[in-house]
């Protein structure tokens, strides 16, 4: 039960594969109608097109805001070739049948993210264009509904065989709803922004899906990977270059590891593990960053997904490929870098093409039972100006710029994190903990580890800073740290108990500082 063509309608914005379209329409038989710009150009082409206004006896008013809305237009679309009351209808009205539309809507987002005006935006609100698109889809029993450049190409091939079958009528129409809603969502959300509003009062998700992904977190679990109109450089603008396909915890730990490494200015690595730093450095080459990345616990290492915030280059590759990794992420590589990997079959390249900007605004979510929480991206970034020293030793220059360091990858750990560091090396983390205590004692302790794999006789923490996420809410926390060997502390501050801890600091004669913002990552 094929579907052929008489009558199509094309008024689209994006102008792309417009006139091949065209061509195999005629080619089939069918009459092209057409809006102002489209049907000049399909004109333009040498093709036969009717303007929509000559169809209908009624002009384009209103500098465009009126084209199709109109009873012959919109009948023709929306009549049941099946009920023979709709078919007299449309007789006795003159109204005939369009079994294709074809609409891709005025540009909002790109005129948005040009910079455009409020009224320039707001005339870019395609009212007939949804209202086409709605109609058609909603009778796609038989109609066909078309709305971007990429369907062109399937409904050319099965004008070949004759006309679309009823499966791929459905496929487009629900298609088409995704569209106008993701375009209204866009709409609503530059209301919301113009209110200066970053949370409206109801807030419409919408993505579409990159890839259908083998499974979850979990085998028994269904999964896929949506991509959003929100332009950040980093899992989905990255480009495979080899291995096989990630899964959905390789997409999730990836994009961990290449937003970690973006809040770093040098030269630097992140290893990560479930979503986990374990060993970040920045250094003056990425090669020397890698090596002291992964000193900090190279057990845990293996395994896991490297993010470079530069372009990879040979060398630094040479090394990453002696241990197994399973996902190396960075803005680009050097082509004798891709030529290291490329024996390394099953380890997965991925460039984004430039890395994110730590500090940009946008919105993160997370599920919860009945609704989502929405909140904005944790873009706090403590400076120097922001650091309040609290104990009667200062920090140093060198400790000044690690304790900055070890709070920067502090922010990208799961809470309770602690983070030792020695220069602008992590060399012990302790992640995800109940209790701060045991973050602190279990990140030490991982760094013992990592100085006995080193051959070293003194725990990597000795003379080393430390960063909490959050306060130490008793001088516990603190004295653990101290224990371990640390010699300057940053922390938000902010606990009833401060002064208890900041006493416990100068009695052991550490410097410690306040940075007056936490960084909670759950
Ligand atoms: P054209 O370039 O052909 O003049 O215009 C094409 C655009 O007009 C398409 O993006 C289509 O969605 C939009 N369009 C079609 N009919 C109407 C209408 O009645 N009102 C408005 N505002 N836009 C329309």
């Amino acid at each position: 039960d094929r579907l052929p063509i008489r009558r199509a309608l094309l008024s689209v914005s994006d102008k792309a594969g417009l006139i091949t379209l065209g061509k195999a329409l005629v080619a089939q038989g069918a009459q092209l109608l057409s809006t102002g710009g489209s049907a000049k150009a399909l004109r333009e082409a040498g093709l036969d097109v009717t303007d929509v206004s000559d169809h209908t006896g009624f002009p384009e008013i209103l500098d465009g805001r009126v084209k199709t809305l109109v009873p012959q237009i919109h009948g023709g679309i929306l009549g049941r070739r099946d009920l023979a009351s709709h078919l007299a209808q449309m007789d006795e009205h003159q109204i005939a049948p369009i079994d294709l539309v074809c609409v891709n809507l005025y540009p909002f987002a790109a005129t948005v993210a040009s910079g455009a005006g409020a009224e320039d935006c707001i005339e870019n609100i395609d009212i007939g264009g949804p209202a086409l698109i709605r109609a058609a889809a909603k009778n796609h029993d038989h109609v066909v509904i078309l709305t971007e450049p990429a369907q062109y190409d399937a409904l050319i091939a099965s004008l070949a065989q004759g006309g679309s079958t009823l499966a791929e009528r459905q496929l487009w129409a629900g298609a088409a709803y995704a569209h106008t809603a993701a375009y209204d969502a866009m709409i609503a959300s530059w209301f919301a922004g113009q209110r200066g509003e970053a949370l409206p009062e109801t807030m419409t998700l919408s993505g579409s899906r990159r890839e259908l992904l083998r499974y979850g977190e979990n085998p028994h679990q269904n999964a896929a990977f949506y991509v959003t109109a929100e332009k950040r450089y980093g899992i989905a603008t990255a480009t495979q270059i080899q291995g096989k396909a990630l899964s959905y915890n390789n997409l999730n730990d990836t994009d961990a590891a290449f937003e970690a490494v973006a809040e770093f200015d040098k030269p630097s690595v992140v290893i990560v593990k479930h979503a986990n730093p374990c060993g970040v450095a920045s250094a003056e080459t990425l090669e020397s960053a890698w090596k002291s990345a992964l000193k900090c616990d190279p057990v845990s290492a293996f395994g896991g997904i490297v993010a470079l915030n530069r372009p990879l280059d040979e060398a630094t590759a040479e090394q990453i490929a002696t241990i197994f990794t399973e996902v190396i992420v960075a803005p680009d590589a050097t082509e004798g870098a891709k030529a290291v990997l490329s024996r390394k079959k099953n380890l997965r390249l991925l460039l984004t093409g430039g890395v994110p900007s730590a500090t940009s605004e946008g919105l993160t979510f997370k599920s919860v039972a009945g609704g989502f929480l929405a909140q904005s991206r944790d873009a706090g970034q403590v400076t120097v100006a922001d650091l309040r020293v609290v104990t009667k030793r200062a920090p140093t220059d060198a400790e000044m710029a690690d304790l900055l360091f070890a709070f920067r990858v502090a922010k990208h750990v799961k809470s309770n994190a602690v983070i030792y560091a020695k220069d602008r090396a992590t060399v012990g983390i302790g992640a995800g903990q109940m209790s701060r205590v045991d973050s602190a004692r279990i990140a030490a302790r991982k760094s013992l580890d990592a100085a006995e794999a080193a051959g070293e006789s003194v725990a990597l923490t000795q003379g080393s800073v430390a960063a909490s996420d959050a306060f130490f809410p008793f001088a516990d926390g603190l004295e653990s740290v101290i224990a371990a060997g640390a010699v300057a502390v940053i922390q938000p501050g902010g606990s009833i108990r401060d002064q208890e801890v900041i006493d416990a600091a100068d009695a052991a004669g550490i410097a410690m500082v306040f940075t007056g913002m936490r960084h909670f990552r759950h």
